[in-house]
């Protein structure tokens, strides 16, 4: 290994990366517990404990192994199905069926999920109402707790929620990793722009029709959650849609690209998420005095962010989620989480020491919840 690249490997000691992981090891405890561990129920404890642990191993392992994306996509794919497997398990314990029906969007018994959150800002500003039928139900969060959070973590990691805290991207981000080579290599760059247009139109149509056109057409994450009572030509028109574009966009199509589909074409939380980049403070820089023009990194990135015009001109574009693919695959460690106005050769270690604090805090507070509960329920099965 020559003497830069040496001088940049982000692996730690064993003895260091524990001292690194002590502060998260104490904030997720008192962020599960509360500060008020409650031991006295067994498969509770038990849960906890296997939760706990190993959200700070994954964190561990990123500083004594100096890599970011697998630890990371491990975390994020086991949320993504925890958390579907808690919708389904909280909507079949309080409805006795998986589908809702025109009664349960009446009496605004809806779980609330962020895809929301774009179909809500034109209605609320113009008739000071949430047109989301949502309640908190059954252990769901409440809107507006869902809504500062998303908002915080947005502000702080930019599009970095994609690939941090979205609770459905773990499902496309799992599928494109299932084949070694991409089946289809050439995709136009400008599809990209898309989760804009569909920004626009869901954004439009939900004021229009004061109510969610995203979630009651177009969502292809109701295959794994919840949807609609099929009671006509209506209600199977969307079941399709929603089944198809769960197959094409989030399978088959991650599966053949090695590319987040759903999240780079289809998601307009993404589109606004892609403007927060912004505003955060985080980016992810290339240092062209080390970089030699391999483009590694461009063919290991699943979100089309980055192009050889990219790495030429040394910097990554706004749609980068900050998921670390690209710099795990460098073999020159010219690529790395930066801080916004510091040079790309400057505070290297620092940046990605406060990132992955930042970044694994998050995903930390938002997958927790439903790993414990899918714990839980595997554990009383055995006791
Ligand atoms: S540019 Fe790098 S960090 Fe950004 S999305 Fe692509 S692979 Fe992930
Ligand atoms: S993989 Fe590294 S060295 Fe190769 S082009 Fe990308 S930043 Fe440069």
């Amino acid at each position: 290994m020559d003497e830069a690249i040496k001088n940049l490997t982000m692996r730690k000691s064993f003895g260091k990366s524990m001292l690194y992981t002590l502060p998260m090891f104490l904030l997720t405890f008192i962020l599960m517990t509360g500060g008020r561990p409650d031991f006295s129920d067994r498969s509770g404890t038990i849960a906890l404990l296997t939760t706990f642990l190993g959200l700070n191993i994954l964190y561990f392992l990123m500083h004594y192994t100096g890599k970011t994306d697998k630890l990371r996509a491990i975390l994020f794919i086991v949320f993504a199905l925890t958390l579907s497997f808690t919708l389904i398990k909280n909507t079949i314990d309080i409805r006795q069926t998986m589908t809702y029906s025109q009664g349960d969007i009446l009496e605004c018994n809806m779980p609330f999920c962020h895809l929301v959150i774009p179909m809500l800002i034109l209605p609320a500003a113009f008739t000071q109402s949430i047109i989301y039928p949502g309640s908190i139900l059954g252990g769901f969060a409440s809107i507006s707790a869902m809504v500062v959070l998303w908002l915080a973590a947005s502000v702080i990691l930019g599009r970095g929620f994609c690939s941090w805290g979205c609770f459905y991207g773990g499902w496309d981000d799992g599928f494109s990793r299932f084949r070694k080579k991409p089946a289809i290599r050439k995709i136009s760059d400008s599809w990209k722009w898309m989760p804009f247009a569909v920004l626009l139109m869901v954004a439009l149509t939900s004021a229009l029709a004061l109510t969610p056109t995203y979630c009651d057409w177009m969502c292809p994450f109701k295959a794994v959650t919840e949807f609609e009572e099929v009671t006509g030509i209506e209600s199977a028109a969307k079941a399709g849609i929603f089944i198809s574009l769960f197959g094409g966009f989030v399978v088959v199509l991650p599966v053949l690209t090695k590319k987040r589909t759903q999240c780079s074409y289809l998601c307009p939380l993404g589109a606004i998420n892609t403007l927060s980049n912004k505003v955060s403070p985080f980016i992810v820089k290339i240092d062209k005095q080390i970089c030699n023009d391999c483009y590694k990194c461009v063919q290991a990135c699943p979100m089309f962010a980055l192009t050889n015009d990219d790495v030429k001109k040394g910097s990554v574009s706004i749609f980068c989620t900050k998921c670390g693919k690209c710099i795990d695959a460098c073999p020159k460690q010219a690529i790395h989480y930066g801080i916004v106005g510091v040079p790309a050769n400057r505070m290297v270690k620092f940046s990605r020491n406060i990132f992955l604090f930042v970044s694994f805090l998050f995903i930390a507070i938002f997958a927790s919840g439903s790993i414990i509960t899918v714990v839980k329920s595997f554990v009383n099965l055995f006791i």
